[in-house]
């Protein structure tokens, strides 16, 4: 009685009796929290001003010790152990977790960690996940894009708690908080006794990853993207070219890497990466709705197409009706090095 008393409570928009508390759950890289992770602890802060916000790192070793000192500023809850160093099913340790701090909003970023374990979480705790917010009006009241983008769709959580949810981190500016120097965080180890690599049911094997000094795609301030226009994957290193100038990261549509001009963790849209740079240049691509969902919301979109009536001119700021090549050839000799 007393659980549909508080759902009856949220639905007519009353809210939670209790003060929010949220976990953010973070990624990390290199000893520091990832910017998308970041971006989750704002939309944590944008929750309520009340929020009381703590933080699970999992990992194990000096990178996890200096990842925590990254995030001094939060109550943290660490994780240690070497099964939680690579992506396997975490959906079990994560959801034992959420369920034991009382939390009310349990968030994460909309990355492939993210959709890899909030989902699995929340089917074992029974509770329907909110995906992909890109706003937060009230505690519980949130907007989210449909319809691959086309639309927004305000919803109301009414569900039991914590109401997990994932967000678009090009929609949360990253908080500065967590690089604070000053304070210090009370640190939780949390308890793993239950946890072995049966119970996960994977194990990691290895990891197939390219070495590249360029900034990650989802995050990057400047992206070059190829489309079906490049015409082969030789073409795409004129792209990387431009790229290295620019301190740019490459990204391509769905139609290249189907081509096998790039490998599918460079494509952009809907079923893709989600970016939101401050200048986004697409070379010979045509806008497909699909593709659009994943880069709309960029600061600044310039496009070159040789076909003026290619949708995205419609969503350039800047628009240029040519050959790519000549201009490709013509930036490359304009542009000094980095
Ligand atoms: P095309 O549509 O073939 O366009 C190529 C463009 O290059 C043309 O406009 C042409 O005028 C121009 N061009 C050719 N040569 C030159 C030249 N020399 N100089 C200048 N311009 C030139 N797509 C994505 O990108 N991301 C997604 O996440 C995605 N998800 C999808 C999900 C679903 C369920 C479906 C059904 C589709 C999805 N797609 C996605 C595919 C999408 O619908 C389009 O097919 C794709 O984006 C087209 O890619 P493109 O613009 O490279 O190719």
């Amino acid at each position: 009685a007393i659980r549909r008393l508080l759902q009856m409570r949220n639905f007519i928009g009353l809210g939670p009796f209790v003060q929010a508390s949220t976990l953010v759950v973070a990624e990390h890289e290199g000893g520091l929290v990832k910017p998308s992770s970041l971006s989750a602890l704002a939309a944590a802060e944008a929750v309520s001003k009340e929020n009381k916000i703590s933080v699970l790192l999992g990992g194990s070793g000096p990178a996890l010790h200096k990842a925590a000192e990254h995030a001094a500023s939060s109550h943290l809850l660490v994780s240690e152990t070497p099964l939680h160093d690579h992506w396997l099913n975490l959906g079990q340790t994560y959801s034992v977790q959420f369920s034991k701090g009382g939390y009310s909003h349990v968030i994460a970023s909309s990355t492939s960690f993210g959709k890899n374990l909030l989902p699995r979480a929340a089917a074992l705790l029974d509770v329907s996940p909110v995906t992909d917010v890109t706003s937060i009006t009230e505690e519980r009241v949130f907007v989210r894009p449909i319809y691959a983008g086309n639309a927004l769709c305000t919803v109301r959580y009414t569900g039991d708690d914590p109401c997990i949810m994932s967000i678009r981190s090009t929609s949360f500016s990253p908080t500065s908080e967590a690089m604070s120097e000053t304070k210090v965080a009370p640190i939780t180890q949390v308890d793993l006794s239950f946890l072995s690599e049966e119970s996960l049911k994977s194990s990691w094997v290895n990891l197939t990853s390219q070495d590249t000094e360029r900034p990650d795609l989802a995050n990057a301030r400047v992206v070059v993207t190829g489309g079906r226009g490049l015409k082969s994957a030789e073409n795409f290193k004129l792209l990387e070219q431009l790229a290295e100038k620019l301190g740019a990261a490459v990204g391509a549509t769905r139609a290249a890497v189907d081509a096998g001009f790039v490998p599918n963790d460079l494509q952009v849209g809907q079923t893709g990466k989600i970016v939101a740079p401050e200048l986004y240049m697409a070379f010979g691509v045509s806008g497909a709705i699909q593709h659009l969902a994943g880069m709309r919301d960029s600061k600044v979109i310039v496009a070159v197409n040789k076909d003026a009536d290619a949708p995205i001119f419609q969503a350039a700021d800047y628009g240029l009706v040519a050959d790519l090549f000549e201009v490709l050839d013509e930036l490359l000799k304009k542009i000094p090095d980095k």
